[in-house]
Order: structure tokens, then C-alpha cells, then sequence
């Protein structure tokens, strides 16, 4: 019997939505194959934060963080600031308790869907570091103030080791299922002095993982050869903001944010959330795509199959994406794909196009 705990922070805009599609397909798996998933919900949001001035606390954190993992649909509204004027969202606060440092986003162009390149094969999975460099919130001795401001970037040895550890073992995993076997590195040694020492910890571990192909390229030309050239890419691994960036870029090479999960996770514990955010142009709408969210979850699943041994986890997540990729086949498609069906239609097809067994 497969069971484990999840804790479900469905957060703002679309995130409830997506998150209900997910549990939806979760649920039928339960009935299916033999798995047993104990939610609990928490309401933490930026919508919360702006009735109530209640924000995610490290004590919630701590409770939340004693489940198996995380399922966490979108959170963060443009016009919901906190006190630092950000953007309020729980992300950053999880990356940082729960020492999230990497940031897993597979981008595959599925068959039946159109991409914007000519391109017939795209499939690389982006890591992003996420507790470090510009995004880690680390304040700067200058105060900001009306006439400047400024961020940090900071990497660590030790940060970058264990990513790049994360990266050659991801590219080692995804050979088994025909990808090459290859990881490369986007950054920009020849401007940040922080990126000398990024460069310097990967070429260490590449020499480390020499049955691993291995290469490097400036962010500016990377980001080019995503375009042009997707299919030289297996495994790409960048610090926080370039990684942010370009996991954005591979997700529009494919179909774009609807179709794209993510998973934070550190040797400990795993965020599982889409790759786009709260998308309030569309929300309350019933039209988001849920395919990321419902990708997510699979994710979770493999994560969870993969650290406890629980083959019967693996295959059932192996089974979602192939209910995804079926449905993005066949159809019906969603809006932001040019089709026309709503979040609930979409979800139903995945849920009939999963197998009777897994
Ligand atoms: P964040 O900074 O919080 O990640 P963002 O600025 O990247 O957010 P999103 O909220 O991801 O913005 O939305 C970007 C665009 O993509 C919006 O036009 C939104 O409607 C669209 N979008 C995002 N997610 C989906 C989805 N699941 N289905 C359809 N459209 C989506």
C-alpha cells in the first residue's frame, strides 16, 4: 500500500483551480491503482496577506514541512506587495527554510503540439538554482532609496556542488529513457565574479562525471542556441535568475507556461508547483490550462517513488504523463494551445486517458 501525506497550498489567481484538476486526476488514481493520499490544506496566499496581514510563518513551515512533499498551485498578485515592496509569495520564504536549492523544470514537445520554432524535437530538462545569487533576498549595506538600489549575487562553493551534483545525476537518470546524456552550463564568467566560481565548481564535478558529456556557454549565447538549436541541449543547469529566465524560454519553445512543471527540491524536501504563476488575466475563468499542475504532481509522485523505492509511485506517475501526452495528441486542447476546451474539460480527458493498471 503506497500512502503518504501531502500538504496543499493552492495559493491565488488560477492556482486553486489547476490545483483542483491535479487532485482530481490524483484522486482517480487513488481509486485505480492502490494509492492513499492524506491532504491537508493550508490557505496561505497574497490574497490572504491583503484581508488579513497574515503571511506564511516559520512555525507553519515547520508544520507543513513534516509531510511527505508539497503540492502548490500559484501564489503572488502584481498589486499585493509586502513590506519590502515585493512581490508577496511563499516561494522564496520555502526555497530558504527548507533549503530548496534546486529547481527541476523538464520542457518536452509533445506530440500535437505546435511550437513556435520548426523545430520537431525538444527535450531538456532546465535546473535552476534557486536559494542563492540575486534572488536569495540578501540585503545589500546600501539602504535603497529613491535615487539607488541594489541586489547581491552571491554563490557558494558548496551550493554549487550539490546542484551540479543534482544536474549529472539528472542527465545519468534521463539516459535510461534514450536522452544523451549531456549537461550544460549557462552563465557569464567573463562579467560576474560570482560566475568564476560557478564556472570553476562545474568544471570539477564534470571531471567527476566524465561518462557524462559535458559543455559550457555564455547566458547571451545559450539563450540564442535555445532558439536556433534547441536539440543540442539534454540537461541545462544555471544559478537563480539566468535559470529563471531561461526555464521560461524552454517552456515557450514547447507550448508555453501551461504545459510546463517544476519541482523544487532539496535532498530533503520537494515543492511541486507549475512553472507559471498566478496568471490573474485569466483567472475565475475556468479556462486555465491544467496540464503543468497535473505534470507537477506526476513529478511529485516520481520523487516520492524514487526516495522511498516505491515502484508502484514511479509507474503511477509514469501513467499521468502518459495521460497528459495522449490528451495533448488527441485532444481536446486547451486555449493557450489554440484549442477551445476549459480546465475541467481537460482534466477529464486526462483522467480517461489513464490506463486501467499500472
Ligand atoms: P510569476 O512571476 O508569478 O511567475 P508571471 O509574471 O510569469 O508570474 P503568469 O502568472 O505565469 O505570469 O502568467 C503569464 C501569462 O501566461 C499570462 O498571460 C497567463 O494568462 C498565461 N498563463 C500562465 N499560466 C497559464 C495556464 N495554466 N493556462 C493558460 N495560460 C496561462
Amino acid at each position: 500500500m503506497t500512502e503518504y501525506d501531502i500538504a496543499v497550498i493552492p495559493g491565488d489567481g488560477i492556482g486553486p483551480e489547476v490545483v483542483e484538476a491535479a487532485q482530481a486526476v490524483l484522486a482517480e488514481c487513488e481509486t485505480r491503482y492502490g494509492l492513499t493520499l492524506n491532504y491537508t490544506t493550508y490557505d496561505f496566499s497574497a490574497d490572504l496577506y491583503r484581508r488579513t496581514g497574515r503571511k506564511i510563518t516559520a512555525a507553519d513551515m515547520d508544520e507543513i514541512g513534516m509531510r511527505d512533499a508539497v503540492l502548490f498551485g500559484a501564489m503572488g498578485l502584481p498589486d499585493v506587495r509586502g513590506p519590502e515592496g515585493l512581490e508577496l509569495g511563499a516561494q522564496v520564504e520555502m526555497r530558504a527554510h527548507y533549503g530548496l536549492f534546486s529547481s527541476l523544470r523538464p520542457v518536452r514537445l509533445f506530440p500535437g503540439v505546435d511550437g513556435p520554432l520548426k523545430a520537431e524535437k525538444v527535450d531538456m530538462l532546465v535546473i535552476r538554482e534557486t536559494s542563492e545569487g540575486m534572488f536569495a533576498g540578501l540585503a545589500d549595506e546600501h539602504e535603497p532609496s529613491d535615487e539607488s538600489a541594489s541586489d547581491r549575487m552571491t554563490i557558494t562553493r558548496a551550493t554549487s556542488e550539490k546542484l551540479f551534483d543534482v544536474a549529472f545525476s539528472q542527465a545519468r537518470a534521463r539516459r535510461k529513457r534514450g536522452t544523451p546524456g549531456h549537461v550544460t552550463l549557462l552563465h557569464k564568467s567573463n562579467a560576474l565574479r560570482s560566475n568564476v566560481l560557478l564556472e570553476k565548481v562545474f568544471d570539477e564535478v564534470a571531471a567527476r562525471n566524465a561518462d557524462i558529456g559535458s559543455a559550457k556557454y555564455y547566458i547571451d549565447a545559450g539563450s540564442m542556441y535555445m532558439v536556433t538549436d534547441p536539440g543540442r541541449y539534454d540537461v541545462i543547469v544555471s544559478e537563480n535568475i539566468f535559470g529563471d529566465i531561461v526555464s521560461e524560454v524552454a517552456a515557450g519553445l514547447v507550448g508555453g507556461l501551461g504545459v510546463a512543471p517544476s519541482a523544487d527540491v532539496s535532498l530533503t524536501h520537494g515543492v511541486f508547483q507549475p512553472s507559471h504563476g498566478s496568471a490573474p488575466d485569466i483567472a475565475g475563468q475556468g479556462i486555465a490550462n491544467p496540464t503543468a499542475m497535473i505534470l507537477s504532481a506526476a513529478m511529485m509522485l516520481e520523487w516520492l517513488g524514487e526516495r522511498r523505492g516505491d515502484d508502484l509511485a514511479t509507474r503511477i506517475a509514469h501513467a499521468i504523463q502518459g495521460a497528459v501526452e495522449s490528451t495533448l495528441a488527441i485532444g481536446p486542447r486547451a486555449r493557450d494551445l489554440g484549442g477551445s476546451a476549459g480546465t475541467r474539460e481537460v482534466t477529464d480527458a486526462v483522467i480517461s486517458a489513464l490506463p486501467p493498471q499500472v
